[in-house]
């Protein structure tokens, strides 16, 4: 038997345990064909049958330094080797070196690291201490958001993922709806004047003293990139501190470079109260979350018991593992090259749209960004809606399948094909990956008219 068709075997059963004894995300469970990844170095995953990938979504937008980053791993292993686990109660060097390299890169006062293990728990853990330090219980976020899967986070998000289990949504968030510039009608002067002129309408209906916070996306994600106005988070910030309502930014995809920046927010200008992160916080070599708290609301807690807690809270192996990720950010200047790259990406995108009928708008900040796919350019008809059903799909799973099968891996969802490759990419594999969605375009333009 040769390797090739050995690998193949191994392949197969790999798959099949996966498919027959796990769950996997958001799928049904049946006739799914992940790929099976064996190693994964730089910007490429390596199946095991030896096909080589180009990773455009950084896994799930947080491979921000790329895969198999070896000085990340000497570091895990000599913290393994020192103190793999010990109670949050008990304090590791690592656990109070993360904390201070976080105040120091995170703006005003916001010097205080809550440990948690993933975005979504941190999500939850700023929740909770938004309404203990304000008294008050509702929490507003935007439609187009996504927050996390556990009750409280997905109830926070906007995002139709959340349909599915409606009934059981959490209480006391409030959505309101704010557009971006592509799909609203008017100017984008108008389009701040009327999203703030609603919010803060909407804010008058729910009772501002009512209100602990509002949470927002540091740069929209999966909803779309869907940027905010120009303006228009100054414009929130005002409205939080006229009321004392508490501003958090869940940085949790947008932040640690993926934008530019360290966080999102900083494209616009603001500080918030409390700074949600994970992803690229570990760039998944290890799970952790963390929620900055802003030294006046930490204060709080000098002389009263904080009540949040998690077993693995500030866990010294993923602690190691962050603290040498953000020396790698800083020491390969990725965030700078981050903006590079999201210039060079723009540019070639806008040559694209010269052949490709089916780009209707590309948006962008720093390397999170996405293709809009239209069917007519004029009358902005996607080329999935929002919220597709399974019917509605047919032309877009024709483009991603293609993506697929010339050997990319990226996030596409309705209309949209996400280019989020990691911060370390290079203009050859910039365009690498951008030939594999320039083929699988054609797909969609025949669909144009
Ligand atoms: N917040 C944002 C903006 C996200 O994009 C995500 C996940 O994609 C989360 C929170 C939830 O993070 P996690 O999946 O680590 O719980």
């Amino acid at each position: 038997m040769s390797a090739i068709v050995e690998n193949k075997k191994n392949r197969q059963e790999i798959v099949d345990n996966s498919l027959n004894y796990t769950m996997m995300s958001w799928s049904k469970q049946k006739g799914l064909d992940p790929f099976a990844i064996e190693k994964a170095e730089g910007v490429y995953l390596y199946d095991f049958d030896g096909r080589k990938i180009i990773d455009f979504s950084s896994g799930l937008m947080n491979s921000n330094i790329g895969y198999g980053d070896q000085r990340v791993t000497d570091a895990v292993v000599k913290q393994m080797q020192q103190v793999a686990f010990i109670s949050p109660a008990c304090v590791s060097q690592v656990r109070g070196d993360l904390g201070k390299k976080l105040a120091e890169i995170c703006p005003g006062d916001l010097n205080r690291a809550f440990f948690t293990l993933c975005g979504a728990s941190s999500i939850e853990n700023a929740i909770k201490l938004a309404r203990l330090h304000t008294g008050r219980h509702k929490i507003f976020t935007r439609y187009q958001s996504y927050h996390g899967a556990t009750i409280g986070a997905i109830s926070a998000g906007g995002d139709p993922r959340k349909l599915a289990v409606d009934s059981q949504q959490a209480p006391n968030f409030i959505h309101f709806d704010l557009q971006d510039a592509y799909h609203y009608e008017y100017s984008e002067e108008n389009l701040l004047k009327d999203s703030v002129a609603s919010l803060e309408r909407q804010i008058e209906y729910e009772g501002p003293n009512n209100i602990a916070a509002i949470l927002l996306e540091g740069e929209s994600g999966t909803s779309g990139c869907l940027q905010y106005p120009k303006g228009y988070m100054k414009e929130v910030r005002k409205i939080c501190d006229k009321y004392g309502i508490l501003l958090i930014m869940d940085e949790v995809m947008s932040g640690f470079g993926r934008t530019g920046k360290w966080f999102g927010f900083q494209n616009h200008d603001i500080v918030p109260d409390m700074i949600c992160m994970a992803k690229g916080l570990t760039c998944g070599y290890l799970p952790l979350g963390c929620l900055m708290v802003s030294e006046r609301i930490a204060e709080k807690y000098d002389d009263a018991v904080l009540p949040l807690g998690l077993t693995y809270s500030a866990h010294s192996v993923s602690c190691a593992a962050a603290l040498e990720v953000l020396k790698i950010y800083e020491e390969d200047n990725l965030i700078e090259k981050a903006v590079e790259m999201g210039k060079y990406i723009e540019s070639r995108i806008e040559d694209l749209k010269k052949i490709h009928p089916s780009i209707g708008d590309f948006r962008n900040t720093g390397l999170l960004g996405c293709i809009e796919l239209v069917k007519n350019r004029e009358t902005k008809e996607p080329m999935a809606p929002f919220n597709a059903k399974p019917a509605e799909m047919a032309v877009m799973n024709k483009v991603a399948a293609k993506i697929k099968e010339l050997g990319m891996y990226t996030f596409v969802r309705w209309g949209y094909i996400f280019i989020a490759p990691p911060l370390i990419i290079t203009k050859d594999e910039v365009e690498e990956g951008l030939a594999i969605i320039s083929e699988a375009l054609k797909i969609a333009d025949e669909a144009t008219y």
